[in-house]
Order: C-alpha cells, then sequence, then structure tokens
C-alpha cells in the first residue's frame, strides 16, 4: 500500500488497460479524488462508476487544446499522461495521415496534458509527481514501429525535459517504457491482429511475440500500474527525469 490519502490525480486514458488499472490501484490505495480524461465516454463513465472516491470525468481528445482550457484542474497533485494509441507500418509503406494521427494522439496529446498538469500543480504551490506512458518502442529500434516509435522517444525525452522545468516547483516527472502489455490498443495493430488470425487465439498471440525476450511474456496491467504508483509515490521522492523500462528484458 501506498499513501495517496491527499492527492487529487490526472489520468488520461482512463478508461481501458494501463489506465484503468492505474486509476484502480489509486483509488485503493486513498486517492481523495481522480480526474479522469479519455475518449471513450461510455466505458470511462461505466468504469468510473465502480471507483470508491471522488471522480470527475473529462470527455474528449487529449490532443485538444479546448479539452484542456476548460478542464478544472483545482488542486491537482499527481498526474499519469497515458493516453495512446497503437500503429504499425514500414516507414516507406506508412500514409502521412497515419503518421500524423499517430504523432498528434500520442505526443500532441502528451504534451498538452503534460502542460495542463504542470501549470496546474505549480498554481497549487508545486511539490507533486507525473509519470509519462512512453514504451520500450521509444528506444528499441523495431522495423514497423517508426510513428509509433517516434512518438514515444519524444514522450520520453518530454518528460526529461519536464523533469528540469518543473523542479523549481518541486514536481518530479518521470516516463516508463512498458514492453507488450494485455491490453485492447494491440486490437487495432496490425501486426498483432494477423498474428492472431495465425495462432488462433490472443493469448497464442502475446506468448508468440514473447518468445524470445527473457521473461518471454506480456506484462497486465496491473503490473505495469504498481511501477506508475511507485514512481508517483514518496518512496521515489528522489527520482526525476528517468526512463522505467519494464519490458522483461526484450529490449537488452
Ligand atoms: P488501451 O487501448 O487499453 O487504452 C488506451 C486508452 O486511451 C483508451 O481508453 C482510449 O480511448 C484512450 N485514448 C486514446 N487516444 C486518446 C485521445 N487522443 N484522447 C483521449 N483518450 C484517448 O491501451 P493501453 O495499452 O492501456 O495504453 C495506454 C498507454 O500505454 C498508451 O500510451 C500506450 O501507447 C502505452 N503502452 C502500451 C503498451 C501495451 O503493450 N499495451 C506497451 C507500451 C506502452
Amino acid at each position: 500500500m501506498r499513501n495517496f490519502n491527499d492527492a487529487i490525480i490526472l489520468v488520461t486514458g482512463a478508461a481501458s488497460g494501463i489506465g484503468a488499472a492505474t486509476a484502480t490501484s489509486l483509488a485503493a490505495n486513498g486517492a481523495k479524488k481522480l480526474i479522469l480524461a479519455d475518449l471513450d465516454e461510455g466505458s470511462l463513465a461505466d468504469f468510473a462508476f465502480s471507483l470508491p472516491c471522488e471522480r470527475q470525468l473529462l470527455i474528449g481528445d487529449v490532443a485538444d487544446e479546448r479539452l484542456w482550457s476548460n478542464a478544472d484542474l483545482t488542486g491537482l497533485t499527481h498526474a499519469v499522461v497515458n493516453a495512446g494509441i497503437g500503429a504499425g507500418g514500414t516507414i516507406e509503406e506508412m500514409h502521412f495521415e497515419e503518421w500524423r494521427r499517430v504523432q498528434s494522439a500520442n505526443l500532441d496529446g502528451a504534451f498538452l496534458s503534460l502542460q495542463a498538469a504542470m501549470r496546474s500543480i505549480r498554481a497549487n504551490g508545486g511539490n507533486g509527481a507525473i509519470v509519462l506512458t512512453a514504451s520500450v518502442s521509444g528506444i528499441k529500434a523495431e522495423p514497423g514501429t517508426a510513428a509509433y516509435g517516434s512518438s514515444k522517444a519524444g514522450v520520453i525525452q518530454l518528460a526529461r525535459i519536464a523533469a528540469r522545468e518543473g523542479a523549481s516547483a518541486r514536481i518530479r516527472v518521470n516516463s516508463i517504457a512498458p514492453g507488450g502489455v494485455e491490453t485492447p490498443i494491440w486490437n487495432t495493430v496490425p501486426f498483432f491482429t494477423d498474428l492472431v488470425a495465425e495462432t488462433g487465439s490472443e493469448e497464442a498471440a502475446y506468448r508468440a511475440m514473447s518468445a524470445n525476450a527473457p521473461l518471454g511474456r506480456f506484462a497486465k496491467p496491473a503490473e505495469i500500474a504498481g511501477q506508475i504508483l511507485f514512481l508517483l509515490s514518496e518512496d521515489a521522492r528522489f527520482i526525476t527525469g528517468t526512463c522505467l523500462v519494464s519490458d522483461g528484458g526484450y529490449s537488452l
């Protein structure tokens, strides 16, 4: 258990996967209030209903400035900048619109969410923590991941620069770079859906994709959530500007 008793925490991409697992864990660890952002209004409302704490919903695209200019982030102490989309395709075959769509959701969205969170935490007297969800694809150069990997490399550097800029208000900023995690994001990635068709199930596709990684499996969303809570918590109070690679050794 970690103590988030007086915390008011923004989680983006909270309706599913890693974001939902993180919000669940924060609520279980005493968060006073969760501000949950997602495009998917129905899923977010259903999910938020189950949480045992005060919650506020922000429905819309994190890459739309209007979402943030209308958002009430009063009293914010922590943020998990997590919303993102998957993508696949080589540089030579990718359409520019697809490249732009990925940069918009993953990098523009992270920038605007981070900016809103830093401004609010500073206005609230500072002393907070932020985690951005990057990816091991932002570190390891894998064919077919140009758009996604470049957006996530951007997220890692954004967190590093934010760590330097936020330090004057005692705001710590870190990123996490998960390897494969069992979430619905994979259903939108063509090479994964092809593999599901080949192997017969999502579980078999996860196993096939991690066969060469040292720990030989995908992570569960709750495992990544636990590491995000560590980075947000007082246990990580001397850690800022780092990227925690959580990939079962995949990138070694
Ligand atoms: P997910 O699809 O289960 O959840 C992502 C959530 O973000 C969804 O609810 C979706 O509606 C929301 N979202 C997407 N774009 C949005 C936007 N522009 N505005 C508002 N909400 C938006 O996926 P996940 O795996 O939980 O992904 C969470 C984060 O983790 C993403 O940034 C993803 O890139 C990253 N990540 C995932 C994996 C993995 O293997 N699942 C690995 C590394 C990093």
